[in-house]
């Protein structure tokens, strides 16, 4: 068996090892357990620091999670929009393809509850009946492997199902969503990296929702993959008592730029049933966007997104302070440090706009440099030395 099975059989699964781990009721634990599975990865485990924080919240059932019986289990409405089993088609060009529903963990706040970690999941010749329908659909430039998470696949099927993928010319990307680097580190191998490098252009979003989640061993699991050209972006998910805190998230984003990963989407919770304990006000991403835009590194500031009930898709929210006033004249805009400023539109007087650009280029001398450069960097090879001394930069000195 490989290591990283081994380890996952080493996770926490039943109630019984929890309640004596933590001096839980079993009982309660079981209740929850029964509809909703859960799991605990060692490396997910030994990151607890105490009961009822942020990585506990993630996966130690809740007796909570039963109280939500209002809610809905596809509140997103995945499976209406689901052409053939385990296919979700909801974007023009890009589609989502559902390739197990077993996961390293399983996070209480799971939009998918419905379906993870319940058994008898790919059913024979579905996954054919899902390439066959990407085949035939030839607006589909974009396939995004999820779950469940399609990393706890054994290295041959993962590779089978990619290499079915490739065989469609009018498929450019393959995307994995995966919670795996940064909870069971220990199935980056590089084996798999030498397989999944060879199917790029690859993308992988990686599920992280705290910083204490970047352990060293996390750390370099995420940079095998970006040695293997791997670009990698994160989701998190805007949860209560876990990250709904802007320190917090900022520090979160600096970890993932540190272990080479692109902060790409923070969700608003979704209203999944029985997850509606995590849910924090909109306001609350907000303004961890307004703590994060211009007080730190562009590179850590996440899409906030809320993925619309009624299956609207991926709906970026924007604080509403920046845009203070737009008209035909222009705009007038707010800075991350309260500061207004106005842009005028090039249209602005239908006169504007040939005046203002003969008037900047004449007055600014840095302005005919840049000219150069742009001319000299059209040319050929000595135009390239002569843009780099142009701009002032010797390439011996570099
Ligand atoms: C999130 C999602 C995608 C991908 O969306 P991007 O904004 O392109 O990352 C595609 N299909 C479904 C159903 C999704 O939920
Ligand atoms: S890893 Fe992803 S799919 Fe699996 S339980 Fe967690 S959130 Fe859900």
């Amino acid at each position: 068996m490989e290591e990283w099975r081994r380890i996952l059989a080493d996770s926490l699964v039943k109630p019984k090892q929890l309640a004596e781990r933590f001096g839980l009721d079993a009982e309660e634990l079981e209740a929850v357990v029964g509809p909703y599975p859960m799991r605990i990865t060692p490396t997910v485990l030994a990151t607890i620091k105490e009961k009822g924080d942020a990585i506990w919240k993630q996966v130690v059932p809740d007796t909570v999670e039963l109280a939500d019986a209002e809610a809905e289990d596809d509140p997103l409405e995945e499976d209406l929009m689901s052409p053939v089993p385990h296919l979700v088609h909801r974007y023009p060009d890009r589609v989502l393809l559902m390739v197990t529903n077993q996961c390293p963990i399983y996070c209480r706040f799971c939009t998918r509850k419905r379906l993870v970690g319940k058994p008898g999941f790919l059913k024979k010749g579905e996954l054919d009946r899902a390439i066959a329908y990407l085949r035939d659909h030839t607006e589909v430039r974009d396939v995004i492997l999820s779950g469940g998470d399609p990393l706890l696949l054994p290295d041959h099927l993962l590779e089978r199902i990619l290499k079915a993928l490739r065989t469609i010319p009018h498929l450019e990307l393959i995307r994995i969503g995966s919670r795996v680097p940064g909870t069971l580190p220990e199935r980056i191998t590089p084996r798999l990296c030498e397989m999944l490098k060879k199917y790029h252009p690859f993308y992988m979003n990686l599920h992280f929702n705290h910083p204490d989640e970047l352990t060293p061993e996390v750390k370099r699991a995420c940079g095998l993959l970006a040695d293997a050209g791997i670009p990698l972006g994160a989701q998190t998910v805007l949860l209560k008592g876990v990250n709904d805190d802007p320190e917090v998230m900022k520090r979160l984003m600096h970890q993932l730029l540190l272990a080479r990963v692109k902060p790409y989407y923070l969700y608003q919770a979704d209203l999944t049933k029985g997850t509606n304990h995590f849910r924090t006000t909109v306001e609350t991403g907000m303004q961890i966007i307004k703590a994060l835009q211009g007080h730190t590194s562009g590179m850590a500031v996440p899409h906030f997104v809320i993925d619309a009930p009624g299956g609207g898709g991926k709906i970026p929210v924007l604080p509403s302070d920046y845009l203070v006033h737009m008209d035909e004249d222009g705009v007038v805009l707010q800075n991350y440090e309260q500061k207004t400023f106005h842009y005028p539109q090039p249209s602005a007087n239908g006169k504007r706009e040939l005046p203002m650009v003969g008037a900047y280029a004449a007055s600014s001398s840095t302005r005919d440099g840049y000219a150069s450069c742009g001319d000299s960097h059209t040319g050929k090879l000595d135009g390239f030395a002569a843009w780099g001394n142009s701009c002032g930069g010797d390439y011996d000195d570099l």
